[in-house]
């Protein structure tokens, strides 16, 4: 039953059909986009496009009705439990949305001796405007902390036991990420609330959680999440910062008076669609189970090591805690060689310094090849970039 379900949704994405001896295994890098977003597009286009926020002929104001209606879809695909109090603002993406919160929201309202705990070992987009925060208060003359936000090996997720020590009175914000874009791993952010309290500004890197599990604000808990659109089957270019309060960034600085991406948003908006009438929770349950085929096909060939190996065994898992993400290195071969061998048969997996803070983009050692799966792929792709592994010794 699962089965014939994707085999519909697979048959709906263009670039497949144009490919068909092409394995697409990057989805956390960039998404492939369904027809019904391609169209969506094109219609808006040829149909009536406009700018948005000003004009008062009939294209105008249904530029403006149709983004508005998008803030609307974003704010249901992510269960916001509190629309009236809550703001969605459209951004470029991830990293323009991180930046915002950081240098517009948090910045200006920091004093001499706070102190912030941020991820270090995430997306690097998750950990440079913290800093960049940090340092132009520094110039200022106002002195804040930036904790590094500690891992634990064993299960793959923040070590919620070192937080206590961690926090204090003067602890102002924390910096996480929902799914870990290396190691696939789903961080418990209901322990990460319950060790700063109520009152302590959470926000959220959902950049590889967005189309792929059911999100709950509701049920997160946190100040912020954000997202990119080209992660989630929309354009790049596009994404959104929740902010559980109005009072957040100011990201537009008088309202509509700059341009916004129009085209980009109605793919998000399409997107959301697209993604809400497939199931967002099957996507889970498959793409889950293609990377629970994957580890469990790796550890029959001891060349390779999975990264964060552990964290499908995590003692603690209530629910599988390994989303569609797997990633690997070879025991002697460099994983850019790794890849240019998986490229040549066909397999488009990324494969260098997976631009994770910490991580030093030209050291060989800190590669790796990371597979990512959507919705499209099958188990027929992971067999077969198994029996091309297997034949790596
Ligand atoms: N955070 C995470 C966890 C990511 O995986 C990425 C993209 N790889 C980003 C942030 C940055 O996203 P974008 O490039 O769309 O701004």
């Amino acid at each position: 039953e699962l089965r014939s379900w994707q085999d519909g949704l697979r048959a709906q994405f263009p670039i497949l059909a144009n490919h068909p001896g092409l394995a697409y295994l990057d989805s956390a890098a960039t998404t492939q986009k369904p027809r019904a977003v391609l169209d969506a597009v094109q219609e808006y286009l040829v149909t009536g496009n406009a700018n948005a926020g000003r004009g008062t002929y009939p294209w105008a104001n249904a530029t403006t009705a149709a983004l508005e209606a998008v803030r609307e879809r974003t704010r249901a695909f992510l269960g916001d439990p509190e629309p009236d109090r809550s703001s969605v603002h459209f951004v470029s993406g991830t990293t323009e949305g991180l930046r915002a919160i950081a240098l517009d929201w948090l910045a200006p309202q920091l004093a001499d001796g706070d102190e912030i705990l941020v991820p270090f070992e995430d997306h690097q987009a998750n950990l440079v405007p913290w800093h960049e925060a940090r340092e132009r208060l520094a110039r200022a003359g106002v002195r804040v902390a930036v904790r590094p936000l500690p891992y634990q090996a064993s299960s793959g997720d923040y070590d919620h036991r070192a937080l206590p020590q961690l926090v204090g009175p003067r602890t102002r914000f924390v910096a996480a990420t929902h799914v870990h874009h290396v190691l696939g791993g789903d961080m418990n952010v209901h322990r990460l609330r319950a060790a700063v309290g109520p009152d302590v500004p959470i926000c959220l890197d959902a950049a590889q959680s967005v189309g792929h599990l059911p999100i709950s604000l509701a049920e997160l808990d946190v100040d912020f999440l954000v997202f990119s659109g080209h992660k989630a089957l929309a354009l790049p270019g596009t994404g959104a910062v929740w902010a559980r309060d109005r009072r957040g960034p100011a990201f537009r600085p008088g309202g509509w008076s700059g341009t916004p991406n129009t085209v980009g948003l109605i793919s998000l908006g399409a997107a959301l669609d697209w993604l809400t009438a497939a199931d967002v929770g099957r996507i889970e349950r498959w793409t889950v189970a293609l990377a629970a085929r994957l580890t469990e096909g790796l550890r029959h060939l001891p060349q390779y090591e999975v990264l964060g190996c552990q964290l499908s065994l995590a003692a603690d898992a209530t629910a599988q805690r390994r989303r569609g993400i797997v990633s690997f290195r070879h025991r002697d071969l460099s994983s850019n060689d790794l890849g240019f061998v998986l490229h040549s048969h066909g397999f488009l997996v990324r494969a260098d310094g997976l631009c994770r803070a910490g991580v030093d983009p030209d050291d060989p050692r800190d590669a790796a090849v990371r597979v990512s799966l959507h919705v499209h792929n099958t188990p027929e792709e992971i067999d077969g970039l198994l029996a091309v592994l297997a034949t790596l010794d």
